[in-house]
């Protein structure tokens, strides 16, 4: 089976559990395959680090790159673009209209990609919310559907860059080690261990086991998770310390594969309970 296929047989067993997420899955699980398959095509020199620098950035446990650094093949980042808008007319309802929209400007000029491009890598958002203004779309939706058609190529960089690094690094760190974004979920594997997973890159890097994911907060006093019996495999860690809260996935309870990106989109209900007990997560850059 590949990975596509098995991915589809996951959201399927997911939507038998949950089957609210019926329409978010179906539309995410095409746009996860399409991100494997354009990754196939995408062509990016590695990112060069200047030796000193690399290691003055190790020896501190900094970030390898700051995420404006990344470099985004744009002929497969600008192809996934117009296939995730069409796969949104299908199967995303929400976002149709405005996908359509997102379409013919890009085809007529009025969506400038490599803008849109570099203001999210610099984390700059007026110049996307202008756009969006200029097109009458959501600028969340712009935004979204930007990063997702540039996610293969940051995620491709992301893994070159990580064979600078050396093991356990970020053992005690709340942020990636190759960009430094905020991880938004994280699981602890089969001996418990925890890991995070970047919310920019997908880099995936183990942390200690004990103690605020962000902060490093260690008083259990002002910390802690809450889960449901219903679904044991998932908890979310809160810290009123940074007050943060981060989903995590038990993986010695899931009983089916682990694909990260559909876990995420099927466990909405616990980014919406945490946030209404007054934590913060970090979501997909929007
Ligand atoms: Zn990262
Ligand atoms: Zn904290």
């Amino acid at each position: 089976m590949n990975v596509s296929t098995q991915m589809i047989t996951t959201a399927d067993i997911i939507k038998q559990a949950r089957p609210a997420y019926a329409a978010i899955l179906d539309f995410y699980s095409r746009v996860i395959a399409a991100q494997e398959k354009n990754r196939e095509r995408i062509s990016i020199p590695p990112i060069q680090i200047d030796p000193d620098l690399l290691s003055v950035r190790k020896k501190n446990e900094m970030p390898l790159i700051d995420p404006s650094e990344f470099r985004i093949d744009r002929d497969a980042a600008v192809a996934l673009f117009i296939e995730i808008c069409n796969l949104a007319e299908d199967w995303a309802p929400h976002l149709a209209e405005d996908a359509a929209v997102m379409k013919t400007a890009l085809q007529d000029g009025r969506i400038d990609l490599d803008a849109l491009f570099s203001a999210l890598l610099d984390s700059r958002f007026e110049p996307l919310e202008e756009m969006a203004r200029a097109v009458c779309v959501s600028a969340e939706h712009l935004s979204m559907i930007t990063y997702l058609s540039m996610a293969p190529g940051i995620e491709t960089a992301a893994q070159q860059l990580s064979g600078h690094l050396e093991p356990q690094s970020g053992l005690k760190n709340g942020y990636c080690p190759v960009c430094g974004n905020a991880p938004n979920m994280g699981f602890l594997d089969d001996t418990g261990s925890r890991h995070l997973i970047c919310c920019f890159c997908y880099h995936t890097w183990q942390v200690q086991r004990m103690g605020c994911a962000f902060c490093g907060n260690l008083d259990m006093e002002n910390q802690g998770y809450f889960f449901s019996e219903q679904e044991r495999e998932y908890r979310v860690s809160w810290c009123d310390h940074c007050h943060n809260y981060i989903k995590v996935v038990d993986l010695r309870h899931l009983s089916r594969d682990f694909f990260p990106k559909l876990e995420m989109a099927a466990t909405l209900h616990l980014d919406m309970q945490a946030k209404e007990k007054g934590y913060k997560g970090h979501v997909l850059p929007t």
